[in-house]
């Protein structure tokens, strides 16, 4: 039986933009053809055994051509595949979908169409530009300028576009704006109505040039403005002076490097994101977990927990034991932070103890007043050993759990590179100063601010000669980004 052909719509760009069914379909698939600007997260969801195939064009060079897409497409489908048509916006937007659905329709392959975010619609809104609106537009055009409009050939008719009563959005090719501006003054539409430019839209490099209809190509040129982008024309885009938003987030236009392991960082990346910064993974160290039996509980009155590493690692053995939280039903736990604490809730405990202060000092504080006799510290295999130590001290039985190391992770020199150049550097741990420094060798950081979650990891820093610029009062995700938005100095929203 053949496969089926789905044309899916990846979305201007924002991998936030992607729908669920792009990413259902995406994990799913045997095969992905896919176009430029497709967002990377996007295909980094398939199969680790799907084939990929780039169908796009690279800076205006040769693409594959559009029957050899259509071919591969009926190939791969006959063969039995789960095909995904990965497109920019919506397939069926300027996309050519329309095309490749009707020769998959005239082969009798099935073909389901997912849509997208099209390009016209989604880079005014993050320009802050609502193609409609009750007072200033009750309708819009989208409109292909990819063709020369001077052109006798031309299929729009430009001149009736002119008098169209709404906004146009024009999808088009840089070189066509001066042309396309000449004919709507030519047909009539006003010379000092609003236009804009959206060049990227919906990426974190997002530009957005404004001006009138007479004044919009030649500002375009001025800022040298490329492809991909897109130009509005109406009064929606004076909105903009009130609506912009992207450009206005806190850390709009920085670049934040994170340091911390790749399988921790995702949280720290997505919320730095979303705050508007461009996000470098450079993780520094990776967690090994260290193999061993289950700890018997029985006989401890306190477990620490001291990372949600230490959390999901010490559960993993437990379960490989054949035990689950009920091991721990006789005994007191304590986490070191409210990270620790979440990790621990997600395998059914919630933590007796959570210090106000989320370090180890902090965790010594809060057991003060908490009879210990036999303790056990579940953490890395080199953690610091204030912890034991005090809780010795006060004359407590205290064995150590060692259930992982930090190593280092090896890092490209690119991504060294593209580390020196950021405007900050985020450090969450001890081990991500150490491992990071070791990997950056001696050449420095240009003018990186180096943001730090806590005095452990300050000093640190302060250990390599280097004075933290910003260190969390609150030493935990939310903490470290209440502390770089006030740095960037835009205001915590
Ligand atoms: N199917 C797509 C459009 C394909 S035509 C969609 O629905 O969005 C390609 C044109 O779309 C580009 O030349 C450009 O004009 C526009 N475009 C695509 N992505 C864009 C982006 N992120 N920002 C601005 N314009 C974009």
């Amino acid at each position: 039986m053949s496969g089926r052909v789905y044309l899916v719509g990846a979305g201007p760009g924002d991998p936030g933009l992607l729908t669920a069914r792009a990413l259902e379909l995406i994990a799913t698939a045997d095969v992905v053809l896919y176009d430029r600007l497709i967002p990377a997260a996007a295909l980094a969801g398939a199969r680790t055994d799907a084939e990929l195939i780039y169908v796009g064009k690279e800076g205006g060079g040769p693409s594959m051509p559009q029957a050899q897409i259509e071919q591969t497409l009926l190939e791969r489908a006959r063969a039995g595949s789960t095909v995904v048509r990965l497109k920019g916006g919506d397939p069926f937007v300027f996309g050519r979908g329309g095309e490749e659905a009707e020769a998959l329709h005239a082969a009798g392959i099935s073909v389901e169409v997912v849509p997208g975010v099209t390009a016209g619609v989604a880079a005014p809104a993050y320009a802050g530009i609502p193609v409609t609106h009750r007072d200033a537009a009750s309708g819009v055009a989208f409109v292909t300028g990819h063709e020369d409009p001077a052109k006798p050939e031309s299929a729009l008719d430009w001149h009736a576009l002119a008098g169209f009563p709404g906004t146009l959005v024009v999808y088009m090719g840089v070189r066509q704006l001066a042309a396309i501006a000449e004919r709507l003054l030519a047909g009539g539409r006003a010379g000092d109505e609003p236009a804009a430019v959206i060049e990227r839209g919906t990426l974190a490099d997002q530009r957005v040039v404004t001006g009138t209809l007479e004044t919009i190509a030649e500002r375009a040129a001025v800022d040298r403005v490329r492809a991909p982008a897109i130009a509005v024309f109406g009064p929606v885009v004076a909105l903009r002076e009130r609506l912009a938003w992207f450009e206005r987030r806190p850390l709009a236009g920085l670049t934040v490097a994170v340091t911390r392991a790749r399988a921790q960082a995702s949280e720290l990346a997505a919320r730095l994101q979303s705050l508007g910064a461009t996000v470098l993974e450079t993780p520094a160290i990776r967690i090994v977990p260290i193999d061993g039996p289950a700890p018997e509980l029985e006989g401890y009155d306190l477990v620490c927990v001291t990372s949600p590493n230490g959390a999901r690692l010490l559960f993993e053995r437990l379960a490989a034991a054949g035990h689950d939280a009920r091991a721990l039903a006789g005994t007191r736990v304590a986490a070191i932070g409210p990270g620790t604490a979440v990790a621990l809730r997600e395998h059914g405990i919630r933590a007796d103890i959570v210090p106000e202060r989320f370090v180890a000092e902090g965790l010594v504080e809060a057991l003060a007043g908490v009879p210990v006799t036999r303790a056990l510290i579940a953490r890395a295999a080199e953690a610091r050993d204030l912890l034991p130590d005090a809780l010795r001290a006060r004359g407590a039985t205290v064995d150590v759990l060692a259930l992982y190391e930090t190593v280092a992770e090896p890092l490209s020199e690119s991504e060294l590179a593209a580390a020196r150049q950021a405007d900050y550097v985020t450090f969450t741990s001890s081990s991500t100063v150490r491992f990071f420094f070791h990997a950056i060798g001696p050449a420095p950081l240009e003018g990186a601010r180096l943001v730090s979650i806590g005095p452990v990891t300050s000093t640190a820093l302060r250990e390599r000669g280097l004075e933290p610029d910003v260190e969390a009062s609150r030493h935990d995700i939310d903490g470290l980004l209440d502390a770089l938005v006030a740095d960037a100095g835009r205001g915590v929203s």
